[in-house]
Formats: structure tokens, C-alpha cells, sequence
């Protein structure tokens, strides 16, 4: 500290005795003019490093290397700036990467954020949510989020400052696109608005809703029937032999339709569930399918010309209940979609080393915009003529989940008027050769 303050007293010093040893030596104005002179010369060097200090603060980067280079207590001040700016710079630094971490982070992140001011505009968010909200976080920064987030529902929920539950929100920009809202506050009466995409819930949830009415609906029909009777026969003392009869036939037709869909149903959980998995065995599908083709027949009862075709002997690994219940149920849809005298078609075949199953009929046919829907539980064209010929509304159902099972495709043509071919694709490493 002492050779610090000694250093910059030096010159000052050094100069004085100059002067006296001029003034004992010259004289007074001789010493006095050298003073001014030497004085001058010092405050002339503090301009110049004055001006070279607002210089580099003029500087747009200030990056301890362009500091400039002074002497005297000038050196030391500008030694001292250069330190300073070094560990601002390094701090800076560390803080860019912390935040270039977090942006990094934030938007791998499978929800949206957005960062919001006291009076609810945008500060920041991610990618996601610019997506979720269509926001561009270059254009709206600032904006109030009410202003891109429009519905009445949010505008609600931003002001009742009830936050603890989401709210689930229909995007209206996004055709389709569903999202829970949940606002965050923190900080001094800062936001965080968190965007999930809860699209795929809905939909189950909108399915499971759909399923449980379509059950309760298919239930109660029957159930209305049988119920119907046995209040007549409990409250009417004589019942004719007639009345009684149609009355037990109709009880036990409704009492089937309703067997029918409880076995299809639990054939269905059967095959939705993960962990059953498939019991696989080579199928002999020429035994399988003349099996099925004299229960055709016998379902048929002689009204349909029906035909095997068995262009390939190969057998097939899978499920033998599994393939029975698909092929069955397409076999059955061709005899009870096709009136009286029409032709159907079972047909066995290898294809490019693929195995094709199919079966074509010469019905009613289905219209173009119906066919992608099929596969749909309880999804029918024409409800009265499934009903009256025993149909669940889930055979096709089934069928997708086996060939989903099985790793094939069902392909389904059809011409209204000229029938239907329902065809299973499966793949080459299913098909076992007979050689
Ligand atoms: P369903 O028990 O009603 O027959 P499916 O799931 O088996 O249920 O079939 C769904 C719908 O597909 C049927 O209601 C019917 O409208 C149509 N469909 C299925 N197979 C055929 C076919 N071979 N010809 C014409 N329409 C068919």
C-alpha cells in the first residue's frame, strides 16, 4: 500500500526536487517556469488517458483486451478495469450457457411453458408452446397471452385466479388438437402457463364413453323384450298356448343376441389385452377352412353358392382359436350380406411369399365412405339388417385385432350393388412351407 501510494507520488516528488535544484542552480523563475511546464506535461498525459478511457467506453465491445495501456496511476486504474471486465465477461459467460442449458432443456420438454408478466403478457416461452398456443415468440413477445389465447374459458380462467385445476381446452387454431391449461403463479405476480397435449386422452376417454353407452344401448333393447314378457305372463292369468309360445321363442331369441354380444365382448378383451399373449402353433388352414366352410354351408342353409379355393398348402403359425374367430366372422359377414342365390368365395393363397386369406361375395356391398370406419366397434351400415341377422357390431373388430395380432393387414373392397372382398395379408415369416 505504502510503495503504491510512493509510486504515484514519484514523479510529483521527483519533479519538486528538480525544481529546487533548478531554482538553487538558475533561480525562482527559472524554477517556476519549469514547474508550469512539468505540470502541463502531467495534465496532458490525464487528458490523453481521459480520452482514451471514453474512447473504450464508447466501444460497443468491451473485452479486456481493448483496454488501452496507461502509465502511472493510470496503469493501475486500467490493470483494475481489465480485471474487472475479465470476471464480468467469465460470469457472463457462465450465465449464457446456464440459460442456453435451460432453453436447451425446456424445449426438449414434452409440455409447453410460458412466462408471464404481472398483467399476464408474454415474457418467454418454448417451442412447444408455440405450437400448442400458435404463438411466435419473436412477434409476441409482450403481447397479453388473451390476445393469441382467445377462448372464453381461458379468458375465465386467467381472471377468477382459481388455479389449482386445469382447464381442458379445445384448440381452436388446431383442428383436433386437445390441451390442458394449467397456470402456475410465482415469483411477484409472474405466471407460468404449462401446455399439455392431451389430444390422445380425450380421445380414449371420448371412446371409453362411447363404448360403456354402446353396450348399455345394445343391452337394453333385448332386455326391454324379455321384460315386456314376463310382466304380461306374471300379471295375465290366461295365457293362451299361442301367446305363450312366440313368447318363449322371442324371450330366447333376445336372451342369444345378448350371449352373443357378451362372448364377443369378452373376445374382444381378450385380444385388447397386452399382457395375453398370442398361444402360437403351426395351423393347418386347408383343415381350418373346410371346417368353416361346412359350417358355411350349414349357415347358408343352401341359400348361397359357396366355394373353397385352396391355391397354397402352406400352413400358418398363429393362433388356431384366433384365426378361426377372424375367418369365421369374415365367412359369416358374406352369408348374412348377401341375399339369396349370391356367391361366395373362400380363397387360400400365396402371394410374393405373403399368405392371402380372403373371402369375396357378390352382396350388397358397402358404400366408399363407410369402409374406413368398419373395423369400429358397433359401427354398422345398415343397423336393422345387422340386428336381424345376428350381427354384434364387433365381428369386424375382432377380426382387426387378430390380424393386428398377427402382424397382417385387412384390406376391405367393396362395390355397392356387386359385394365385398375382405382379405387378411400376412406375412412371409408366418407362411410354413409343406416341402
Ligand atoms: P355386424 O355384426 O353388424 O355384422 P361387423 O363388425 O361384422 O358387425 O360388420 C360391421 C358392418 O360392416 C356391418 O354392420 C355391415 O354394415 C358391414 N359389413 C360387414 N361385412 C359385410 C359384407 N360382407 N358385405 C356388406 N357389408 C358388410
Amino acid at each position: 500500500m505504502m510503495s503504491g501510494i510512493w509510486q504515484r507520488s514519484f514523479n510529483i516528488v521527483f519533479t519538486i526536487l528538480i525544481a529546487v535544484v533548478v531554482w538553487l542552480i538558475f533561480g525562482a523563475v527559472k524554477a517556476l517556469l519549469f514547474l508550469c511546464i512539468a505540470l502541463l506535461w502531467m495534465v496532458f498525459q490525464h487528458i490523453r488517458h481521459l480520452v482514451a478511457l471514453e474512447q473504450w467506453l464508447r466501444l460497443s465491445d468491451h473485452t479486456s483486451g481493448s483496454i488501452p495501456a496507461g502509465s502511472g496511476a493510470w496503469d493501475d486504474l486500467f490493470a483494475h478495469l481489465a480485471r474487472y471486465v475479465r470476471q464480468h465477461s467469465q460470469s457472463q459467460e457462465r450465465l449464457s450457457s446456464a440459460l442456453e442449458r435451460m432453453q436447451r432443456a425446456t424445449a426438449a420438454m414434452p409440455d409447453g411453458i410460458v412466462i408471464l408478466d404481472e398483467s399476464n403478457r408474454i415474457e418467454w416461452c418454448n417451442p412447444v408452446a408455440e405450437h400448442h398456443l400458435g404463438i411466435d415468440l419473436n412477434l409476441d413477445t409482450g403481447q397479453p397471452i388473451i390476445h393469441l389465447v382467445r377462448q372464453i374459458p381461458f379468458v375465465e380462467y386467467l381472471s377468477a385466479r382459481r388455479y389449482s385445476n386445469p382447464l381442458i381446452l379445445k384448440q381452436m387454431r388446431q383442428q383436433g388438437l386437445v390441451l390442458s391449461l394449467q397456470l402456475v403463479p410465482y415469483g411477484y405476480n409472474q405466471k407460468l402457463l404449462i401446455s399439455r397435449d392431451i389430444t390422445r386422452f380425450e380421445k380414449i376417454e371420448t371412446m371409453r364413453r362411447d363404448f360403456i353407452a354402446n353396450v348399455s344401448h345394445e343391452l337394453r333393447t333385448p332386455l326391454t323384450v324379455i321384460n315386456g314378457f314376463l310382466e304380461t305372463l306374471s300379471f295375465t292369468d290366461d295365457v293362451s298356448p299361442d301367446f305363450n309360445k312366440r313368447a318363449l321363442t322371442l324371450m330366447t331369441e333376445q336372451a342369444t343376441r345378448m350371449q352373443r354380444l357378451i362372448e364377443d365382448l369378452l373376445v374382444l378383451s381378450r385380444l385388447e389385452d397386452m399382457h395375453n399373449k398370442i398361444k402360437e402353433k403351426t395351423v393347418n388352414v386347408a383343415d381350418l377352412l373346410n371346417d368353416l366352410l361346412r359350417e358355411a354351408e350349414s349357415l347358408s342353409a343352401g341359400r348361397h353358392r359357396i366355394k373353397l379355393i385352396l391355391s397354397a398348402n402352406d400352413k400358418l403359425r398363429g393362433s388356431e382359436e384366433e384365426l378361426r374367430s377372424a375367418f369365421s366372422n369374415l365367412i359369416s359377414n358374406a352369408i348374412r350380406y348377401t341375399p339369396d342365390r349370391g356367391e361366395i368365395v373362400i380363397n387360400w393363397e400365396k402371394h410374393n411369399e405373403q399368405g392371402l386369406f380372403f373371402v369375396q361375395d357378390s352382396g350388397i356391398g358397402i358404400e366408399k365412405e363407410h369402409i374406413p370406419r368398419l373395423t369400429e366397434r358397433f359401427y354398422r351400415v345398415d343397423s336393422s339388417r345387422s340386428r336381424e341377422t345376428g350381427g354384434t357390431g364387433l365381428g369386424l373388430a375382432i377380426v382387426k385385432h387378430i390380424a393386428n395380432r398377427h402382424e397382417a393387414r385387412l384390406e376391405i373392397t367393396s362395390e355397392v350393388g356387386k359385394g365385398s372382398r375382405f382379405s387378411i395379408w400376412f406375412p412371409a415369416k408366418l407362411m410354413v412351407s409343406e416341402n
